[in-house]
């Protein structure tokens, strides 16, 4: 396959060769040599669904097993894939908005358009997740959640945990009312640099500083963090997003150990 815009991905994660992640382009060439948008979600036709995640999943090598993905709610539960034998459609009936396993072999991913998609490794006890954080799931607290989770179920520490953020709206392009930057205002009183005046009463959030700043809270090592600074709404090439277009597609996020 000939992806027409390249796939992204973290160089700090492609120092580890037992690692498979990469997070999708907009579009690619498909057999009939036509430029075709990636339709991972929100389509009524799943065999298409199924179909493109499978291209996307070859195209960086994953060529033998399903995606594993959940039903996002914009929550903080978190979904753990502990049972090698569970099967892609029955994890898909959970309602969660991270992943976390330590199996071989699973790819699994978060979908988004503007809110910001966090894969998350633990390079000594092979551990991996990938997290949805819009702005409610970062209110929620959802990067300090995996992290603690991580820690809880398969003894992580925070230090040595690596977590890169992928594309997503920035700081230059989120403006919001007041209502929705006042619970980071409460979580982070101290803190500055994540939220800008806009015009009549208007608000410019930071998703991406808002969960560094979750991050560091949670243990994470500053150095360990990394961003792809990448504004899903006026970076080129265009990216989806929900904020620019209304009804979109998806970008896909995905980590895998491999098997
Ligand atoms: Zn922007």
């Amino acid at each position: 396959m000939n992806t027409l815009l390249k796939k992204l991905k973290f160089n700090q994660f492609e120092t580890f060769p037992e690692l498979f992640h990469a997070i999708s382009p907009r579009c690619f060439k498909n057999d009939r040599d036509e430029i075709e948008d990636f339709c991972f979600l929100g389509n009524d036709d799943f065999g298409k669904t199924k179909d493109h995640l499978r291209v996307f999943l070859e195209s960086v090598g994953i060529t033998n097993s399903s995606l594993f993905f959940v039903n996002q709610v914009h929550g903080d539960k978190i979904f753990i894939l502990n049972d090698a034998d569970l099967t892609f459609s029955e994890a898909m009936k959970n309602s969660a908005d991270a992943l976390l396993t330590h199996i071989p072999g699973k790819p699994i991913g978060v979908f988004t358009a503007d809110c910001l998609p966090i894969l998350i490794y633990d390079p000594q006890l092979k551990v991996i997740g990938a997290i949805h954080a819009g702005r409610k799931g970062s209110e929620k607290g959802i990067l300090f959640k995996v992290v603690r989770e991580m820690g809880r179920v398969y003894g992580s520490r925070p230090e040595n945990l690596l977590a890169g953020f992928g594309p997503a709206i920035g700081g230059c392009c989120y403006e919001v009312g007041e209502d929705c930057v006042q619970p980071f205002k409460k979580m982070f009183p101290d803190e500055r640099g994540w939220l800008r005046s806009g015009l009549s009463g208007k608000y410019f959030l930071d998703l991406i500083a808002v969960n560094k700043m979750e991050g560091k809270k949670a243990g994470l090592l500053p150095e360990n963090i990394f961003s792809m600074d990448r504004c899903t709404c006026c970076s080129t090439p265009k990216m989806y997003s929900y904020r620019r277009e209304g009804k979109t597609g998806r970008i896909l996020s995905t980590i895998m150990l491999r098997p």
